[in-house]
């Protein structure tokens, strides 16, 4: 009999059958092979590219399955595509267990690489303080400049905060960048002219910073050394930072305040902690998130809720500081409503150190 007679059916059957000896030899360490393939490529790539070849290994396996198995794919049976997905099913199952692990220590060293990096800018000074004024909206004067964190890269372009703080929040080292921006804030604050003597200089503290021992004395020895007025400084608590231990931030705030620092939520109403902070954290001030700025102009309930605010801010003797002003409508609006102090883009941007004296000298005399 030709070639060209021989059933589809037959054919293939003679084909399975001289394949499947060889690959059934492979069974030996066939199965657990493709599962290694699996691991490695876990190892070296992303998700996406490791579930496209547990699928490919999946297939492949899949002639491998017991003797009898793949003939019976010719004789109809469905018995072979059911080995075949669950070798699939294993195989992605594999390469997602390996996967988590695998991509909490990527991003834990990806972390720990960018920490490095920052910890080697600090020592060589390449880590700078940024200032944005922050202006009395009733008068339009100068009360305060907001410290923010700026890391000079050999390029001489400058990372933003959001590239580097979280991944050192997460390893710790923010304490240390924390603690290089107050010295710096502290020290160039007492740097500038008479006409600044009320215009304080605020930093931004994480939670992990707020609970370093020795975070008040280093505070209190470096306005001492530096002669600034403890009431020129106030700190920042990020209020999306997970404070560990509140009784223990109540006592670090009670004892700053003591000094006659001034004590600060920020981001206020971007969180879900806002009204809890609230109620525990013993502050002066109040920043209200950008968040709640947006929209105050266009949406009716946006301006109800920061009324809202403020009037309750106003009720437990806190201070309000709006944030991210961009346009001239809102400035208004929160004048209306009665926001005392405001900062955002409209009104100036974070400016290098040597800019700070024009800022002071715009503000005149007070
Ligand atoms: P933040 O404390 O809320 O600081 C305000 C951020 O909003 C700054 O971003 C500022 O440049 C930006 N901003 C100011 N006005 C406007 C505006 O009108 N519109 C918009 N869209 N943005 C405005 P930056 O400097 O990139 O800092 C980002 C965040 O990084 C800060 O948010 C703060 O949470 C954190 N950060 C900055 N410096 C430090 C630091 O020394 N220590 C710690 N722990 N965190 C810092
Ligand atoms: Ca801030
Ligand atoms: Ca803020």
């Amino acid at each position: 009999m030709s070639r060209g007679n021989v059933s589809p059916r037959r054919q293939a059957g003679r084909v399975a059958a001289r394949v499947r000896p060889r690959l059934g030899r492979l069974r030996v360490a066939g199965s657990p092979l493709f599962y290694v393939a699996i691991i490695l490529t876990v190892v070296r790539s992303n998700w996406p590219v490791t579930a496209i070849v547990a699928v490919g290994a999946g297939v492949l396996a899949g002639p491998t399955m017991p003797a009898g198995v793949s003939s019976r794919l010719v004789q109809g049976s469905g018995a072979w595509a059911l080995w075949l997905a669950l070798f699939v099913m294993i195989g992605v199952l594999v390469a997602f267990l390996i996967e988590k692990p695998e991509t909490m220590l990527r991003s834990r060293l990806r972390d720990a690489a960018v920490s490095a990096r920052l910890l080697r800018a600090l020592e060589r000074g390449d880590v700078e303080a940024f200032y944005q004024p922050i202006y009395r909206v009733g008068d339009g004067r100068l009360v305060g400049l907001e410290a923010l964190v700026r890391w000079r890269k050999s390029n001489g372009e400058y990372a933003s905060p959001s590239t580097f703080i979280p991944p050192a929040e997460r390893t710790g080292a923010i304490a240390l960048v924390d603690e290089h921006v107050l010295g710096k804030a502290v020290a160039e604050a007492a740097g500038w002219p008479a006409l600044a003597q009320s215009v304080f200089v605020s930093v931004n503290l994480s939670a992990a910073t707020l609970a370093r021992p020795h975070l008040v004395a280093k505070i209190e020895g470096l306005l001492s050394d530096a002669g600034l007025p403890a009431r020129l400084l106030q700190v920042e608590i990020t209020e999306s930072a997970h404070i560990e231990d509140l009784p223990d931030a109540v006592r670090r705030i009670s004892s700053l305040r003591a000094l006659g620092v001034k004590v600060a939520i920020d981001d206020f109403g971007s969180g879900h902690a806002s009204l809890n902070y609230l109620q525990c954290l013993p502050v002066d001030v109040v920043k209200l998130d950008r968040t709640l700025v947006t929209a105050v102009t266009s949406d009716v309930r946006r301006r109800r809720l920061l009324v809202g605010v403020n009037q309750m801010c106003d009720l437990l003797g806190l201070q309000v500081i709006a944030e991210g002003v961009e346009l001239h409508d809102q400035l208004v609006c929160l004048s209306d409503i009665g926001i005392a102090m405001a900062q955002g883009f409209l009104l100036g941007r974070p400016v290098p150190v040597g800019e700070v004296r024009d800022l002071i000298g715009e503000s005149g005399p007070r």
